[in-house]
């Protein structure tokens, strides 16, 4: 394996298994402006600049009068109504609430949110009652998805979308699907048609004709699993935590069985259903035909999510800023200027005469 630090030289390294788990990134179509002023939802450092982003809008709006700068400041745009587009677009409108009690220059009305969503419908995982839940939800708090409408241009981030409407936004996400990590391609193991790693139940990499590629694994979103329970999207698990932490558990187990001349053991998981945070206080839980909304739906959120999270110096960090946001009220504090740390010094710095 050619392996590239982030510091220092590439260099090769010998091994008896790989393990392939380098996850998905965001799936984008040709859409003139979107590569260059939309931004993802797939990492923690995409989620940050989108917080700072907005708070950052909020506080320049405040400061300007009634006008088109201030507009497009105050608009946001989310494309993809999926899990993590609805999650995005309701959470940012709960912050965006929040916030207006700092700002009393500005009011609901003057910030716009439009969600955009291709199909007829939100999150696909939900029921098609509990989706439109979600929708009436949003309305009532200000916030417009459009559907069967699709993104045709976001150049300078003027927002043109199918229906017609344009408007300009200054923050723009786009959450509309995930594909397996391309650098899969370049690792020489097979790949099936929709760019994940080639997998059997069992975890192990395997060829079209399903003979075991030996001494490859791989597991999570970057792979093709079976679901053997049949609950799979064509046959496979879909991409989500749920799946891959388990799947990471069964491919340790099987990888330390296979060295030990073992059998190695199925993966399978029955889906425990799909738990949404819509902001602070609402949510949505679905289970088969069974739906919870509204705050019941919120707080079994947090449980669950409190609860999933690996670790539990992790668990201790995420719910103790829970609670400490439930007692202080949201940290609205900005850190944009993360983005630029010597600018503040090198504004002020000595330099040596020409
Ligand atoms: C906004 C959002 C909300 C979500 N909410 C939920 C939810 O509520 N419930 C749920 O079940 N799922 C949820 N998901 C999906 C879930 O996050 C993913 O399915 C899960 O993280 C996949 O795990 P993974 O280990 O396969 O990949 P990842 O978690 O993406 O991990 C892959 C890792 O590999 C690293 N990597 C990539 N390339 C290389 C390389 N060449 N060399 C070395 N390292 C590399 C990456 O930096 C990354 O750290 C959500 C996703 C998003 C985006």
């Amino acid at each position: 394996a050619t392996i590239e630090p982030s510091a220092g030289k590439s260099y090769t390294a010998k091994y008896d298994h790989i393990v392939v788990a380098a996850g998905s990134v965001s799936r984008t179509f040709p859409i003139p402006g979107v590569a260059d002023e939309a931004i993802g939802m797939k990492s923690i450092e995409e989620a940050i600049a989108v917080r700072d982003r907005i708070i950052d809008n909020f506080a320049k709006a405040a400061n300007l009068p009634k006008g088109k700068e201030r507009d497009r400041l105050l608009t946001v745009t989310v494309i993809g109504g999926g899990f993590a587009g609805i999650e995005t677009f309701a959470e940012l409108r709960s912050l965006a609430t929040a916030m207006l009690r700092q700002y009393p220059e500005l009011t609901i009305d003057d910030t716009k949110f439009h969600m955009v969503e291709a199909m007829s419908r939100v999150m696909p995982e939900v029921s098609l009652k509990t989706s439109l839940w979600v929708l009436r939800n949003l309305a009532s708090r200000g916030a417009v998805v459009h559907l069967d409408t699709q993104l045709k241009s976001a150049k300078g981030g003027l927002v043109e979308l199918s229906n017609g409407m344009k408007f300009e936004s200054d923050l723009i996400v786009w959450t509309a699907g995930v594909m397996a990590n391309p650098v899969v391609n370049s690792m020489g193991l097979p790949v099936e048609e929709r760019g994940r790693v080639r997998s059997s139940a069992t975890l192990q990499v395997t060829n079209a004709d399903g003979t075991v590629v030996t001494g490859a694994w791989a597991a999570g979103d970057d792979s093709a699993v079976p679901d053997l329970t049949g609950n799979g999207v064509g046959g496979m698990c879909v991409p989500n935590a749920q799946h891959a932490v388990r799947q990471a558990k069964r491919l340790a187990k099987n990888l330390v069985a296979v060295l030990r001349g073992e059998n190695p053991v199925d993966y399978i998981h029955k889906n425990l259903g799909a738990v949404a945070g819509l902001g602070v206080g609402h949510g949505v839980f679905q289970s088969g035909k069974f739906a919870v909304t509204g705050f019941p739906a919120w707080l079994m959120h947090r449980g669950y999510h409190g609860l999933a999270m690996p670790m539990w110096e992790r668990k201790f960090r995420v719910v103790g800023g829970w609670i400490m946001q439930f007692l202080v009220g949201r940290d609205t504090t900005t850190l944009s200027l993360r983005e630029h740390p010597q600018s503040y010094f090198q504004a002020y710095a000595s330099r040596p005469a020409k």
